[in-house]
């Protein structure tokens, strides 16, 4: 045992060391900082710049409402804050910033030099700190709101200093904080400059959209659909993409909670049931998330940067954004669009049914379009509509309006659609007033056939018809052995399934939908798939082998008549989701009046 030690006071500057710690690790912790700041002091424009990744430099201005001189030397100081007042405040926390410790804890562990100025005082504030020490606090001139310029970051912390990543990465950082921040107030103007090249400027116009298109570019930002939805308190703005548009990573996954920027596996849930069964494994939508909901359902105070929050409530969150999402996902915009070139964003290789698909989309895959700027590939009415709203705008003041029309996403109507005909006995042609449609038969077959399947599944009153013969099926010892694992979902499926020994299994009935030979083929599939011994206690496999039988049951190529089209149509109207088969392939892509119009270079 080592010698007992004297516990000892720390002396401040130690202390102030320490704490810094938990909210400053590197640079954009101190961007964060020092934009809520900007943002909570109400100014409409906000200016990051950065130097060697924000190690050397970083000095961010805003038009706010600046720090009467007297205070400003006290905002440097642990727990000085003008935001809360008492411990009830802390309940109901409407501004980024309430712990005051953000200026206490950069000035522990950098130089800061405050400039500042309230719109009532002649004269502006200057106040320099270094390593908690202040050296100078001035008069000075300088325009309404405030400059906070940080410098050397951790010059006296060498420990931390190592840490700092390169400055490519750090800048990274700082400027995937400021795009997020920049988007969740799009009233704000924001500028990012990265050493002496600006990343980007916002509008500040509240037009989430164009900034989102600013900010990522065209590729991300084009074809998100609108989300907009309020209810019990709770208002979800959005914009998401369609199934067809995803990404490898949650990378483009930004949710903001309150105006807060946050990491939330709660909304992270929300995106996936909305999306459930329209995307491969592996693959994220694009989603910009802004919820505004009640203040006192929240607690934001769980995280010293504040990158977390709780709600009191986590289901009630998920089910809202969950349901606002897949109402917005049926509308027409979520019909993927033919010159996205769908198979290629979303198949994943290995899947088996990818050469017929890829095929199919090859062939309809033109150049021409998919080298279009973003304005011409907007639907032309609304095309049109926003030019006349451009028209209207720039008349009333003389600015230049966003180049982004407002999007709209109605919701998709099935009876809208007249048929054409069909190609190659597989894809049913359909047109509606604005949009020419390409059904994958065999896709939307499935996808019917699935539902009815779930739906019976989980009614309590099963339909099915009699056999006049049974259906006999020899099973491997595998499978019978394991009966007490599947016999009882297959019966709830509308099966009347009995062991007739000698490894063989009797069906007098089957579900009342399905043909005979589609009876058939389900089970086979499905008893080969329970040779391999899967788990199925675990629902997901079991969820997994069923959609595989459905699609065995269900054939394609089937020439279909015109009656036998409109009630594959009319089913598919039925279905909870009828824009992707059970493995997330599409049942139908469109293409606007307006793409064909330019194929043929009439528009
Ligand atoms: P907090 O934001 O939690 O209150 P900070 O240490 O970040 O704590 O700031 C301390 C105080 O300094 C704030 O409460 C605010 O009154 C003032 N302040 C800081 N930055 C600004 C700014 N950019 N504009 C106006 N006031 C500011
Ligand atoms: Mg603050």
């Amino acid at each position: 045992m080592g010698d007992h030690l004297m516990i000892r006071l720390l002396d401040k500057s130690i202390a102030d060391k320490i704490a810094a710690g938990e909210v400053i690790d590197r640079p954009v912790s101190i961007v964060k900082e020092l934009v809520e700041n900007a943002v909570d002091a109400g100014a409409t424009s906000i200016t990051v710049q950065i130097r060697d990744g924000g190690r050397t430099y970083i000095r961010v201005t805003d038009n706010g409402c600046g720090i009467p001189a007297e205070e400003a030397e006290t905002a440097f100081r642990r727990h000085a804050t003008s935001k809360i007042t008492d411990e009830k405040d802390l309940d109901c926390i409407e501004t980024l910033g309430f712990r005051g410790e953000a200026l206490a804890s950069i000035c522990a562990v950098s130089r800061v030099e405050l400039i500042t100025k309230t719109a009532d005082s002649k004269s502006g504030r200057k106040v320099v700190v270094e390593s908690s020490q202040v050296l100078e606090n001035t008069a000075t001139g300088c325009p309404d709101g405030t400059t906070v310029t940080v410098r050397d970051l951790f010059f006296n912390v060498p420990a931390r200093y190592k840490f700092l990543a390169s400055d490519a990465s750090e800048a990274r950082k700082v400027i995937d904080f400021v795009s997020r921040i920049a988007l969740s107030y799009p009233d704000i103007r924001f500028s990012m400059i990265n050493g002496s090249s600006t990343v980007f400027t916002t509008a500040g116009k509240g037009n989430i959209l164009a900034g989102i298109i600013n900010i990522y570019g065209k590729d991300i930002g084009e074809g998100l659909i609108p989300v907009e939805q309020s209810a019990g308190g709770f208002t979800l703005k959005a914009h998401v993409s369609p199934p067809d548009k995803t990404l490898p990573s949650r990378s483009r996954q930004i949710f903001c909670v309150n105006g807060r920027i946050i990491a939330s596996s709660v909304l992270e849930r929300a995106l996936d049931r909305a999306y459930a069964e329209r995307m491969f494994k592996g693959r994220f939508p694009i989603a910009f998330l802004f919820l505004a909901m009640p203040a006192e359902k929240l607690d934001v105070n769980i995280h010293p940067a504040k990158r977390q929050i709780r709600f009191d409530d986590n289901s009630e969150v998920e089910d809202f954004v969950t349901e606002a999402i897949r109402s917005a996902l049926m509308g027409q915009q979520a019909v993927p669009d033919v010159s996205k070139d769908v198979s290629k964003a979303e198949i994943p290789p290995a899947q088996p049914q990818i050469q017929e698909l890829n095929v199919r989309d090859d062939g309809f895959k033109y150049e021409s379009i998919a080298t279009e700027t973003p304005q011409q590939q907007v639907d032309i009415k609304s095309f049109l509509t926003t030019l006349r709203q451009e028209k209207n705008e720039t008349a009333a003041e003389q600015e230049k309006p966003d180049p982004v029309p407002a999007a709209v996403n109605q919701p998709f109507d099935f009876d809208e659609l007249t048929v054409i005909g069909a190609v190659f006995n597989t894809y049913i042609l359909a047109q509606d007033d604005s949009c020419f449609y390409m059904i994958d038969q065999h896709a939307a077959h499935e996808r019917v056939f699935y539902e009815k399947l779930m739906k019976q599944y989980h009614a309590s009153e099963k339909y099915s018809q009699q056999m006049l013969m049974p259906l006999s099926f020899s099973v491997s010892s595998d499978v019978s052995t394991t009966e007490d694992m599947w016999i009882s979902q297959v019966r709830a499926m509308g099966y009347d399934i009995e062991f007739f020994g000698n490894q063989t299994y009797l069906v007098r009935e089957i579900p009342a939908f399905m043909q005979i030979n589609e009876a058939e083929d389900f089970l086979n599939d499905l008893f080969s798939a329970f040779s391999d011994r899967p788990d199925l206690s675990d629902q997901r496999v079991l969820d997994k082998i069923i959609t595989r039988s459905c699609k065995s049951a269900v054939k394609g190529g089937d020439v279909l008549d015109s009656r036998e089209i409109t009630a594959l149509i009319d089913q598919l109207k039925a279905c909870d989701n009828p824009f992707s088969c059970p493995h997330g392939r599409p049942t139908f892509v469109k293409m606007t009046r307006y793409e064909l119009e330019r194929m043929f270079k009439r528009a």
